[in-house]
């Protein structure tokens, strides 16, 4: 037997059972996003590896040890994409959609990241984001975080995710605060990590969301983030607290709070859960101004946040949030007997014309009457139409019910909207 072919580590397939739950989170989404008056925007898959070493930053996780970089035919480096805000921006620069105007945008797709594989952890993965340029004033940020709350209560697991805040100030605020902090934890040099060592002068900001519990300690004493905050950083960020709360939202402000990635300015966000255990992100985002003209465009301030679907349909079927999610098939059409295929198959079809919105489904290979009951009551129908000789010659059929205890019926075909119609 030929050596069965399998699929790459944490690339996962989408089994027909599991796209159902899928599709209801996906809708979800789009029907929220929809009622902000958020447009979709699509891009490739595929983007030049230039545009995420410039927006992630050189010194991330993702642009060190994450992406999955080649070079093609041509020898130009590409690399498939581990995010989609850099894409977007790329997108908008390119069709003249940001500089000037407002937009409220939003994507989905698959995402590609080389990380170790475990629950809610893998290397395509799917992210669902919106992104809002043009904007700068907090209340752009309070809606996006209101409209993210508001797709938790409509998946049902608002009880389920608690909102994180802080606020990174402008670059130069920044800047300054990682000097402090460098100053500050070189007296420790010797009881750092490797990990946090290596950052100490490339990224020390993301010392600050180490899990080390011993340099955590250390931590308690260093310079603080919202100390260095620049005065309309600080405006800003009081503004967007007082939406939030006039909105009703609850959060907490966690100062060490930096986010993995390089473009983020003002506020950043992160929607936690602890039932996913370790991967206990589901959403993140925030506010990233410099972006736009960073990736060659003219300033335009921007704020939006990305979602992980794995991590959102695992909560969602753990949970047993959503409603039960219907069968594929409404109308299972069996036909037995000598030359009745044809009918059958005409029937399937009147059914399609005439109740566009019921799932009909035709008994194919032929198969004894029992056979194709069994089939029947597989789909997940709940009405078989059977077909045999004296229903063709009359122009009738036969109505079973089968989820019901209703006796069946003979009908005229032209009459089928009797069992069909509501
Ligand atoms: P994490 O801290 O979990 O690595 P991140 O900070 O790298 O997350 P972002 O780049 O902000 O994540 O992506 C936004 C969201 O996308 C995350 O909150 C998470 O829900 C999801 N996500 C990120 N990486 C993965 C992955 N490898 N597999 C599945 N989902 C992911
Ligand atoms: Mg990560």
């Amino acid at each position: 037997m030929a050596k069965k072919i399998q699929a790459i580590r944490g690339m996962n397939d989408c089994l027909p059972t599991e796209t159902p739950v899928w599709q209801t989170v996906e809708e979800t989404l789009r029907r929220v996003v929809a009622s902000y008056g958020y447009r979709e925007i699509r891009y490739p898959v595929v983007e030049s590896t230039e545009l995420f070493k410039r927006s992630i930053g050189e010194v991330t996780d993702i642009v060190e040890k994450e992406m999955y970089t080649f070079d093609d035919r041509n020898g130009d480096s590409l690399t498939l994409r581990p995010e989609g805000t850099a894409c977007c921006v790329r997108a908008g620069n390119e069709h003249g959609l940001l500089y000037n105007q407002e937009q409220r945008l939003w994507y989905m797709g698959p995402m590609f990241r080389h990380e170790r594989p475990q629950k809610g952890r893998y290397r395509q993965f799917h992210q669902f984001g919106c992104e809002v340029f043009g904007l700068s004033a907090p209340d752009s940020d309070a809606e996006v975080i209101l409209l993210t709350a508001r797709l938790w209560k409509q998946l049902g697991i608002a009880e389920h995710v608690r909102l994180e805040l802080n606020s990174l100030g402008s670059n130069e605020a920044r800047a300054a605060y990682r000097d402090a902090l460098v100053s500050f934890l070189e007296q420790f040099k010797d009881q750092l990590d490797e990990d946090s060592l290596r950052r100490l002068y490339t990224n020390p900001l993301r010392i600050l969301d180490t899990k080390n519990q011993d340099i955590q300690k250390i931590l308690v004493d260093a310079p603080k983030l919202s100390e260095h905050l620049d005065d309309e950083s600080t405006e800003h960020f009081k503004t967007l607290c007082e939406r939030l709360d006039a909105a009703g939202i609850q959060y907490t402000v966690n100062e060490r709070l930096v986010r993995g990635l390089d473009y983020y300015n003002r506020t950043v966000f992160e929607w936690i859960t602890d039932s996913l255990g370790a991967q206990g992100t589901v959403c993140a985002g925030g506010r990233y101004d410099g972006l736009v003209e960073q990736l060659g465009g003219k300033a335009t301030p921007a704020v939006g946040f990305a979602l992980g679907l794995e991590r959102l349909v695992l909560m969602v079927s753990s949970l047993e949030t959503l409603k039960k999610i219907p069968a594929a098939v409404d109308v299972f059409v069996a036909a037995v007997g000598q030359n009745v295929e044809n009918a059958a198959m005409q029937l399937a079809e009147q059914v399609r014309d005439e109740f566009p919105s019921r799932r009909v489904m035709l008994n194919c290979g032929g198969g004894s009457f029992k056979k194709q009951l069994k089939r029947a009551d597989n789909s997940g129908a709940e009405i078989a139409l059977i077909l045999g000789e004296d229903e063709v010659s009359a122009k009738e059929v036969t109505v079973k019910f089968l989820r019901e205890d209703k006796p069946q019926q003979r009908i005229s075909q032209t009459d089928l909207a009797s069992v069909l119609g509501a």
